[in-house]
């Protein structure tokens, strides 16, 4: 259930709904919206439990919540949630963002190299992936560890916001010091073991939907982070396995209208691992922007036959300024600023 408290109702008269909520057995989830403040309420409800709540000072009503996915469904805070990085960037409000880099830090001439030119070209967020998950444990699985570094110097840098995919429990402090935002790739989008970890932490996470996944699969993964406390998530259309070939994955660019009509959660589009091609990353972005994302995430690379991963998707530094160039009257277009 969903207790909506009333518009300007108190803090402490929040708490008190909050305390009532805990001593009747339910897990809280109080989120404070700039209108209202709703308190979402976990656990099996009962018409005895939603009286009591009902009844109590500043609580204006208690709904049943009947979608399955409770914490991440407009039904508990129909406003979008807007994420701000600590540059005063915000993604899910009015601004289409680009988080770009390469898809895998690989040394520190290529990371910085690009770092470089990526801020120039005006994106807000840097990609830099340490940990890479490989469908072959035969390829480069990333500088790991040794990558640390470079990822604090490129932040240095170019004061750009960090993302930084994380693929186990136990990387996740470590990176956590070194990153703005952590990646669940498409890969872990189900392992509800990571979600939870990083559902613990104060790191704004984007959730990449899994190469076979539903729309509704990936906003009950997300449910998995957003249980934990951490209610900055952001979701990620990457592109679904099909019967396709002539695309690495197939965009489902409905996916995007489709999650911001059920969620607040903010929307991002990554056109490079849905397209596996250099050449239809800018149609791509173009047309996520059309459909409403908050966000883009282009990989790009200083010399992209070079790349030790995913190469033949990755934009060369002229291409990305070039696309960088177009995209804001797009943004325009959709209602949106860049
Ligand atoms: C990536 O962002 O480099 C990546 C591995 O993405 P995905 O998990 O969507 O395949
Ligand atoms: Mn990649």
């Amino acid at each position: 259930m969903v207790i909506i408290m009333r518009p300007g109702a108190d803090r402490e008269t929040i708490e008190q709904v909050i305390d009532k909520v805990s001593e009747l057995g339910f897990t809280p989830h109080p989120i404070y919206g700039v209108i209202n403040t709703v308190i979402a309420v976990i656990g099996d409800r009962t018409q005895e439990a939603m009286d009591t709540l009902g009844a109590m000072p500043g609580v204006d009503r208690v709904v049943p919540i009947l979608r399955p996915y409770k914490l991440a469904g407009r039904e508990v805070k129909p406003e979008p949630t807007v994420i701000t990085l600590p540059t005063g960037v915000q993604i899910g409000g009015e601004a289409v963002v680009v988080i770009a880099g390469p898809c895998a830090v690989e040394s520190r001439e290529q990371f910085l190299a690009t770092a470089q030119y990526v801020k120039e070209a005006g994106a807000q967020v840097l990609r830099g992936f340490i940990y890479k998950a490989r469908t072959s444990p035969h390829d480069f699985q990333g500088l790991r560890e040794e990558g640390l570094d470079l990822l604090r110097e490129a932040r240095a840098l170019t004061g750009l916001p960090l993302i930084a995919e994380v693929l186990d429990t136990r990387d996740v402090e470590k990176v956590h010091e070194v990153v703005d935002i952590f990646q669940i790739g498409a890969r872990n989008m189900q392992n509800y073991a990571l979600l939870a970890e990083v559902g613990r932490s104060d790191r704004p996470v984007v959730l990449k939907r899994g190469l076979s996944a539903t729309v509704e699969e990936l906003l009950k993964a997300a449910e998995y982070v957003l249980v934990g406390g951490n209610q900055q998530v952001m979701l990620c259309e990457r592109g679904i396995r099909t019967f396709e070939t002539m695309t690495r994955n197939t965009l489902d660019l409905s996916a995007v209208p489709v999650l911001k009509h059920y969620s607040h959660l903010p929307v991002l589009v990554d056109p490079s691992h849905a397209s596996g091609h250099d050449w239809l990353v800018p149609a791509l972005a173009k047309a996520a922007i059309a459909a409403g994302a908050d966000g883009l995430i282009v990989e790009t690379h200083p010399n992209p036959a070079q790349a030790l991963v995913d190469g033949p998707q990755s934009l060369n530094p002229q291409a990305f300024r070039e696309l960088m160039g177009q995209l804001p009257a797009f943004a325009r277009a959709a209602g949106r600023r860049m």
